[in-house]
């Protein structure tokens, strides 16, 4: 496992598509050259008095990062920067850093994550299907509504590629056939407890902290729930 000594660096946007009404695709390439590093984040240094903003690394290849953001509305500008940046502008950042650590161990996973939560579980389940993990890994894609999921392609073709892969995709505030509706925290009972020896959530502290919960009451081993929140 590599861990990076964080220092400033500097990167340019080369590509941006937009995945969704309010979610975007970012590439970032630099004369830096850095080695994959699943599940950890970098850290923009924003002007105009906006300051740090952290993004997990979807993935990375030698000097190119590519991240997933969220465009927040009505937030203090950090994502809003980021998502309508013209190519070509550049940045100053830190990192990679993070303690969201995939462990090495080829056991059964459970990944679960809402919106853009899913950004470090993608990089985490890709890592583990590609060490050779052949036991269950089963990612849980919760979003309000249809038109906020992304990815879906990348996963699925993800599943049909190993057979030990499951994604299950759902909506909490709308009933559509070929979804599951309601909230993340309904997906847990024993079997799914049981089912998995680890367990991976990320996104706002109130939907991982509920799932923890419901986990725990389940009887899910707490040492091996990890967690990250944006
Ligand atoms: C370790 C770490 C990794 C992160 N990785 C990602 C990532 O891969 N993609 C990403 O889009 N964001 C990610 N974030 C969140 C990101 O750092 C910012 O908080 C976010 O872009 C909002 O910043 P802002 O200045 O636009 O709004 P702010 O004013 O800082 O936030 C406005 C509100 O939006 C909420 N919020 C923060 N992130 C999101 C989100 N993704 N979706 C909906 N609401 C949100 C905040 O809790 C706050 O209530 C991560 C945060 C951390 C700590």
């Amino acid at each position: 496992m590599i861990f990076y000594t964080p220092r400033m660096k500097e990167f340019i946007l080369q590509e941006k598509k937009q995945l969704t009404h309010d979610v975007y695709e970012l590439k970032y390439v630099s004369d830096t050259d850095m080695s994959h590093v699943p599940w950890q984040f970098v850290t923009f240094i924003l002007p105009d008095g906006i300051g740090g903003r952290s993004y997990s690394v979807l993935s990375a290849d030698k000097n190119e990062f590519v991240l997933i953001i969220k465009r927040v509305a009505d937030g203090k500008k950090g994502s809003i920067t980021l998502c309508d940046a013209e190519v070509g502008t550049s940045y100053k950042w830190v990192g990679p850093v993070g303690k969201f650590v995939l462990s090495e161990e080829k056991n059964a996973k459970l990944f679960a994550g809402t919106g853009t939560g899913v950004v470090p579980l993608y990089n985490q389940i890709l890592t583990s299907l590609e060490s050779g993990n052949t036991k269950d890994i089963c990612l849980l894609f919760w979003v309000r509504k249809e038109t906020d999921l992304f990815y879906q392609e990348q996963f699925n073709s993800l599943s049909e590629k190993y057979n030990n892969f499951e994604v299950k995709y759902a909506l909490s505030r709308e009933s559509i056939e070929g979804y599951h509706h309601g909230y993340i925290t309904d997906f847990v009972d024993t079997d799914l407890s049981q089912r998995f020896d680890e367990a991976y959530l990320c996104w706002a502290p109130v939907v991982v902290d509920s799932m923890e919960e419901v986990l725990k009451k389940y009887d899910f081993d707490q040492e091996k729930i990890y967690t990250e929140k944006y």
